[in-house]
């Protein structure tokens, strides 16, 4: 089965500021500092900027809506899968990923 490769767009969290200030030191006079907020420049101030994302799992015939990205190395596609193909490692040491990457990981070890 052929699916689009259809792509949606996804508010993000800036991960640079907080709610679109960044703190910022300057130094008005040698030897004191005076503290102030500045615009975020990577979204605008807006707080949060928009990624694309596949609209589909990429995992072969799944056409499940994706919820999370995996950082591993064996993933289909570019990482994306839904809820169904995400794991949450029970035993906790090791982070999120998706059911490719744990089965090639989960029983090597590493
Ligand atoms: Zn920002
Ligand atoms: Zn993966
Ligand atoms: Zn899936």
């Amino acid at each position: 089965m052929e699916k689009e490769n259809e792509w949606i767009e996804k508010k993000v969290k800036c991960g640079n500021c907080d709610n679109g200030k960044v703190e910022a030191y300057v130094e008005w006079i040698p030897g004191k500092r005076c503290r102030i907020s500045v615009i975020c420049t990577v979204c605008d101030g807006d707080g949060e900027h928009s990624i694309w994302i596949p609209k589909f799992c990429q995992v072969p015939n799944c056409m499940n809506e994706t919820k999370s990205r995996c950082s591993g190395h064996y993933c289909h596609g570019n990482g994306w899968v839904c809820e169904t193909h995400w794991v949450e490692w029970q035993m906790g040491w090791h982070d999120p990923c998706c059911v490719t990457c744990f089965d090639e990981i989960g029983w090597s070890g590493n």
